[in-house]
């Protein structure tokens, strides 16, 4: 940990040091570099905050040790009455495991959808109460702290578990966020595979970024729950077109419950 400790405040030092240079600037009024200095003040934060699933302020994993063709898959954004179910039923289907990186405030609201996921045999794991993707990257310790807690109090209180995994709304963590997962026990997750569905659903599109990107130990990310112009259903169907693919190359899906790997 003390690496990151360093790295974080070599980050915070290096910002420091260019807002001195852009106020100091300020003082000579003719050809002022102030804006220069002062928007590379920022950049040392920003940088690997905005950069999904970046390791520079804290420990990420992106990949796990696989022993065979194994790929981890996760499944964000639930739970949701229109979409889970369904992909449960595909799940079992194909005797895959998944592990649910699920909203709070969703399970506080279907919390039997919850329950449901556990009694499948799948893993369910914290990704904040509120899922606010437009500001997370710039949470605050308290936030951070109660989107955490509030989420696995609502996992707890549905499905009688506590999660030890925990993943960023879109994979933006700044240094808050990496101090307070550590705090928390948790560990962070980010992903090596993603189709991007989170912000459009072409399901050829989805499967064919997954797969060019599917191989040994990869952590492959996808989404449930509304999204527009998408049909209910759709994410269900996409599901059984990847296992099928993941089959015809003799992958297997594993949900790890413990660190056993590797990238930080
Ligand atoms: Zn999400």
């Amino acid at each position: 940990m003390e690496k990151y400790l360093i790295r974080r405040a070599a980050s915070g030092l290096i910002g420091a040091a260019f807002l001195a240079l852009a106020l100091n600037s300020s003082r000579h009024e003719l050809h002022s570099p102030f804006i220069f200095y002062f928007l590379l003040s920022g950049f040392p934060i920003l940088l690997p905050t905005l950069w999904r699933n970046c390791g520079w302020l804290g420990p990420v994993r992106r990949r796990f040790l696989a022993a065979r063709n194994e790929v981890w898959l996760t499944i964000d954004d639930g739970p949701n009455p229109h979409e889970t179910p369904a992909i449960l039923d595909v799940l079992s289907e194909h005797h895959a495991k998944a592990t649910f990186f699920v909203v709070g405030k969703n399970v506080a609201r279907w919390p039997h959808l919850a329950r449901m996921i556990i009694e499948r045999g799948h893993s369910i794991q914290n990704h904040t109460f509120h899922h606010r993707s437009a500001t997370f990257w710039a949470a605050t310790p308290a936030v951070v702290r109660r989107e955490i807690a509030l989420c696995n109090e609502a996992i707890f209180a549905a499905t009688g578990t506590t999660p030890t995994q925990f993943r960023s709304p879109v994979g933006m963590a700044n240094h808050f966020v990496h101090a307070e997962v550590e705090k928390a026990g948790l560990e962070l997750i980010g992903w090596s595979a993603s189709g991007n569905d989170g912000v459009a659903h072409n399901p050829a599109m989805v499967l064919e970024k997954i797969l060019r990107r599917v191989n040994p130990g990869a952590i492959v990310l996808l989404h449930e729950g509304p999204l527009r112009g998408l049909a209910v259903g759709e994410r269900a169907r996409t599901l059984w077109a990847l296992l099928v693919a993941l089959e015809s190359r003799g992958f297997h899906t594993v949900s790890p419950m413990t660190g056993n790997d590797t990238h930080s």
